[in-house]
């Protein structure tokens, strides 16, 4: 563009140059030194015409005749910008534009040219204002600015009683009298009209001649016609035009020579080709019903592509197995207080009150431990649930002291079957399974509950419920169970964990801050001798620390066990540290540092977890954990999953490419139009994205509408509820946003074949 601009300071106001021999030399406004324009078709090149030679200049009104195919229109279209040629030279005000690129010719379409045509090339859908408006509009007026002047023009065309119709409703003379006023509209100091009475009646083409003469007074007018008598009032030169060649020019009146006044021009505002944008959303009804169904055939695919993958994704999370859980319900989320405290009641306030929520489990431990009842040959195990679950039992009855549990059974426990007629005269054992110690807290069967039987479990498997205070006393012992323990002990860190391994047991016989041993720690010690030596013992779990700085009494050997302990069997005690009962419950009497909570439904689990991290928990989803489990395996799975959605999204695309493409076919004269009346590429570009993106939007909102129904419950459609429940509101706003970018690649590469060649070969190829 630089290259113009140098030429414009070349021909300031009036059109001349000062040579250094001080002679006024005009410049032609278009000159054309041997010009050719070919035609190449598949095998065959035609030509349009022939080294022409032309110069055409201000305040001409320039005629050309010729019959048919002479060459005439393909003449004005090179001179308009709109064709390329291909040999020769084509000075536009003195410059040559062989090195043209196609932004300069839009530059010089915008700022020199107005086009009127046979066929009018009006936007058939818009009304005669709207016409108007579009070249104002592209011209960078405002949309107020534009009115008056519209009006004015229209009032000077004479069509103001049509000012609101559809072009399509008016006659051929009045159609070219709306293409008259938009050439008026874009003010150019060229008119370039290609027979524009050729189809109109004579009364009409008379008008259209006169007000054609009217506009064009101080510009260059060219102007082709086969009627020759119409135009002889006005015209200052007739050119003839014969088998591509130009056999007759003949000036005819003097014309004034006059300076060159370029049009003025300012870019068109974003807010006016959005404006544009929308009115061609919903300019041609079809069109944009046919588009809005495209959208929103491809919203809703592209919604139950998606929402099948995240159901299958959830559906994989909760089958699993964990090794670390017993109780892995995947509504479960463990809890710790992020401030590492106990659980008090105003916590449990706090949790009850998320209705997300179905059940808080306090004793979160005994979900994850296992316990074993046994008397002579009777051996049941499972877990242990509070009393507080059951309304009643099946057989027997509920407890009625501390001492007495109800033992739930699934239909074909081998064991309750054998142990059935004696089952409620013993005294039963129990004891963690974990850490395979007896829990001191003897108890009886009192009745049996039918359990619901479920996947899954062992034949010989039992809930066991019981009364609060078991769990009190078997607290202490799960806590134990779960620790891993760590002795410091002359410089030697032991830790259960590593290398090491010992029981820890409390014992009446020891006192407070005092151990007993057993014999093989000796071996830490200097001279393979231990006692009275002081030893650090620290205890960890996923919940607490707490330590005990212990001096230690004596070591167990099979000798002085009985005397040291007051217990028999040494052997089951080779490997055991005996601390007094007080240390021991300093060490695993603990309240309460972690529970487990149990949501109403799992796809609420995210949510829930949100809230509770957000009022100052820790969480752990016993779902994630599973899905965790699998690690590689289902890592893989989701590759493939995803790579499937990606591919049948391209396919998406692709097929509704196709579609918009033959959709938008019946768009593609507007798009060279506004381009020939001075849009830029990039410009026709924005205003197919608005209009494309807009249609998606409009789709996007029903489809939000149809989800928001079927949530309501107000259409009952079971597949989509379906979805519906595993979709989250940003996965509501990624699909929004994929739809937005498939909708503008499809607007771009739509664009992009169309503009990728000269604006009169798009058109062509539409007409
Ligand atoms: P006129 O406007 O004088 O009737 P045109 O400029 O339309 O003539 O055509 C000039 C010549 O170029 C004719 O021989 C015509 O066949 C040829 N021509 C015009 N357009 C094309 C085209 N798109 N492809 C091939 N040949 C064309
Ligand atoms: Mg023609």
């Amino acid at each position: 563009m630089q290259k113009m601009k140098n030429q414009h300071d070349l021909t300031v106001n009036d059109g001349c140059v000062n040579l250094k021999n001080e002679e006024m030399i005009i410049l032609s406004l278009i000159k054309l030194k041997g010009v050719s324009k070919f035609y190449y078709n598949k095998n065959s090149i035609a030509s349009g015409f022939n080294k022409i030679n032309l110069e055409l200049n201000m305040g001409e009104f320039v005629v050309i005749t010729g019959e048919s195919g002479s060459g005439k229109s393909t003449l004005l279209n090179v001179i308009s910008g709109l064709d390329s040629y291909e040999e020769g030279e084509m000075y536009i005000n003195g410059e040559e534009t062989s090195h043209y690129t196609e932004q300069d010719y839009e530059l010089y379409r915008r700022k020199y040219i107005g086009n009127i045509f046979q066929h009018f090339n009006l936007v058939n859908s818009y009304t005669v204002y709207q016409n108007i408006e579009l070249v104002l509009l592209f011209n960078g007026y405002t949309k107020k600015d534009a009115k008056g002047k519209i009006n004015e023009i229209i009032k000077t065309v004479g069509l103001t009683k049509y000012k609101n119709t559809k072009v399509s409703k008016l006659s051929g003379g009045q159609k070219q009298r709306v293409a008259i006023a938009r050439a008026l509209a874009k003010d150019t100091p060229i008119i370039v009209a290609d027979e524009p009475t050729g189809n109109l009646d004579i009364a009409s083409a008379k008008t259209v001649m006169k007000l054609l003469h009217d506009i064009s007074i101080n510009k260059l007018v060219v102007i082709v016609t086969h009627n020759y008598e119409q135009v002889e009032p006005y015209a200052t030169r007739k050119i003839s035009m014969s088998d591509g060649k130009i056999v007759e020019d003949k000036i005819i009146k003097k014309s004034e020579s006059l300076g060159v006044v370029e049009g003025t021009y300012k870019s068109i505002s974003f807010r006016n080709k959005v404006r544009l944008g929308i009115r061609n959303v919903f300019n041609i009804k079809v069109k944009f019903l046919l588009l809005f169904f495209v959208y929103l055939f491809l919203t809703i695919a592209m919604f139950s592509e998606y929402s099948s993958i995240k159901k299958q994704n959830f559906d994989q999370d909760e089958m699993g197995y964990n090794y670390y859980f017993n109780d892995t319900r995947p509504e479960r989320i463990i809890l710790n207080k992020k401030d590492k405290k106990e659980f008090d009641e105003s916590d449990f306030k706090t949790i009850n009150s998320i209705n997300l929520i179905k059940d808080i489990f306090k004793d979160d431990l005994f979900l994850d431990t296992q316990f074993s009842i046994y008397k002579d040959e009777t051996y049941f195990y499972g877990t242990a649930k509070t009393i507080r679950d059951i309304k009643s039992v099946d057989e027997g009855r509920m407890p009625e002291n501390d001492k007495e549990v109800v033992l739930g059974v699934y239909g074909d426990n081998f064991s309750y079957k054998q142990a059935k007629d004696t089952l409620f005269e013993k005294k039963f054992n129990i004891e963690n399974s974990m850490s395979g110690k007896k829990i001191d807290y003897p108890m009886s069967i009192c009745g049996v509950k039918y359990l619901e039987s479920r996947d899954n479990y062992y034949s010989d498997e039992v809930i066991l419920y019981v009364p609060e205070s078991f769990f009190e006393k078997a607290r202490i012992d799960v806590n134990a169970s779960f620790s891993i323990m760590e002795l410091t002990l002359n410089n030697h860190i032991l830790s259960t964990n590593k290398n090491i391994s010992f029981q820890l047991k409390p014992n009446d016989k020891v006192k407070s801050g005092e151990a007993i041993i057993f014999q093989d720690l000796n071996s830490y010690c200097n001279n393979y001798y231990c006692n009275n030596t002081n030893m650090n013992l620290k205890v960890s779990n996923i919940y607490y620390e707490e330590s005990l700085n212990l001096k230690i009494k004596s070591y167990t050997t099979k000798e002085n066990f009985r005397s040291l302990t007051g217990l028999s069997n040494y052997d089951d005690n080779v490997w055991t540290i005996f601390i007094s009962n007080e240390d021991y419950l300093r060490l695993f009497d603990k309240p309460t540092y972690q529970i487990s909570v149990f949501v109403k439904d799992t796809k609420d689990l995210d949510d829930a977890i949100a809230m509770l991290e957000s009022k100052g928990y820790n969480t752990l989803s016993i779902k994630k954990t599973l899905a965790n489990n699998f690690g590689e395996f289902i890592g893989v799975i989701r590759i493939i999953r995803n790579l499937v959605f990606i591919v049948a999204t391209i396919a998406l695309f692709f097929i509704v490419y196709f579609i918009i493409k033959i959709i938008l076919k019946s768009r593609n004269i507007y798009y060279s139009t506004i381009r020939i009346l001075g849009s830029t590429k990039q410009q026709a570009k924005t205003l197919l994205n608005i209009e494309l993106l807009f249609d998606a939007n409009i789709a996007y909102i029903v489809f939000l509408g149809l989800i928001l129904i079927v949530k309501k419950g107000l259409i009952d459609i079971d597949y989509i509820k379906d979805m519906v429940v595993y979709f989250k509101y940003y996965d509501y706003i990624l699909l929004y946003l994929i739809l937005s970018i498939m909708s503008l690649l499809i607007s771009n590469r739509y664009a992009h074949k169309l503009f990728k060649n000269s604006v009169m070969h798009t058109y062509r190829e539409e007409v």
